[in-house]
């Protein structure tokens, strides 16, 4: 397996000059309306808005350890929004361009965010599956280097800190729900888990409107399937290789929950958390609030809160269920 816990370990240490610790702390009222112990895990307030900062940041610390003077010029990726920003975040860091190839249906404030860090945008119509062939031929055509969102051991490693901080903080956690698209986060955390909190368990969450990864993970196979959520962090038309090899005998359990469910996760993080959560970020809260089998303490994620003018405008609507 190319991922490992020293991987992490690695990864926390290019990452603690950068980019500090989150916080996880519990809230009241969030514990009162979820009947448990809920620590959450902030990671709405990274300086991209989301989780996946880590990931690009332990890349090219990786790359840089590695090659040296030899890196590339450029980075090139595809991506619907945080992958981008991630990207964008750590080719600005060390100097380096940046190109993202973004599908026509990534939300706007996404795209503006990705060019507000220097990186240049393309749109390309289609799936996030057509943006990553782009973003492949572009980079082979400029001599840059192709980032594949999900395949890339350091960026797991990265992703995995979240899981590092947060079991270490609290290491008598009973489970934690993971959102899960591509599953790097849920792989991350399975390593982590492994390693310091083996009583843990780990639960991951997708959307039932893009479960091509819960699908893949029960069935032991790759598959595709639909991709309709309004979580755009989630949507993901198709299982990835190796988060699926990590996840396979090591997640415990995998829930999915509707776009509404989702929806009233992100409505309580609001009132109940003072949390923004874009659709992803309340997704392991829904999975929590579904499960039939609720833990006495547990923590969820909020992965992300790069909240479009649709979602904001959501978080005052009446629930749709
Ligand atoms: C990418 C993303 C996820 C899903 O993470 P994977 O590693 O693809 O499973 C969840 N939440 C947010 C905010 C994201 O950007």
């Amino acid at each position: 397996m190319p991922v490992s816990f020293d991987g992490v370990l690695r990864a926390a240490t290019a990452l603690s000059g950068v980019l500090p610790a989150t916080p996880s702390w519990r809230y009241p009222l969030l514990d009162e309306m979820a009947g448990c112990e809920v620590v959450v895990k902030q990671e709405n307030v990274q300086p991209t808005g989301a989780f996946k900062v880590r990931g690009g940041m332990a890349l090219v610390a990786g790359m840089v350890e590695r090659l040296g003077s030899g890196l590339p010029e450029g980075l090139v990726t595809a991506s619907t929004g945080n992958h981008a920003q991630s990207i964008a975040y750590a080719a600005r860091a060390h100097g380096l361009g940046a190109v993202i190839v973004m599908p026509s249906c990534a939300p706007e404030v996404k795209r503006r965010a990705v060019e507000a860090l220097g990186a240049r945008v393309v749109i390309e119509d289609g799936t996030v599956t057509d943006a990553v062939r782009a973003a492949r031929e572009r980079a082979a055509g400029a001599g840059w280097y192709f980032v594949s969102p999900c395949e890339e051991p350091d960026i797991i490693h990265g992703h995995a800190t979240v899981y590092l901080e947060l079991l270490r903080e609290h290491p008598d956690l009973e489970a934690v729900y993971v959102p899960v698209g591509s599953g790097s986060g849920a792989a991350g955390a399975c390593l982590v888990r492994d390693a310091i909190a083996p009583s843990c368990r780990i639960i991951g969450v997708q959307s039932a409107q893009a479960p091509a990864a819960w699908r893949a993970w029960r069935e032991g196979r790759p598959v595709e399937d639909v991709c309709t959520t309004r979580a755009s962090g989630l949507a993901v038309a198709a299982s990835s290789g190796l988060p699926q090899r990590v996840m396979r005998g090591a997640l415990d359990d995998f829930i999915l929950v509707d776009d509404d469910a989702i929806d009233d996760a992100r409505r309580l993080l609001a009132s109940c958390a003072h949390t923004l959560a874009e659709g992803a970020g309340a997704a392991s809260l829904a999975g929590l609030l579904a499960d039939g089998d609720r833990p006495r303490r547990c923590a969820v994620v909020v992965s992300g809160g790069v909240a479009d003018a649709a979602e904001l405008a959501d978080l005052g609507a009446p629930s749709r269920r």
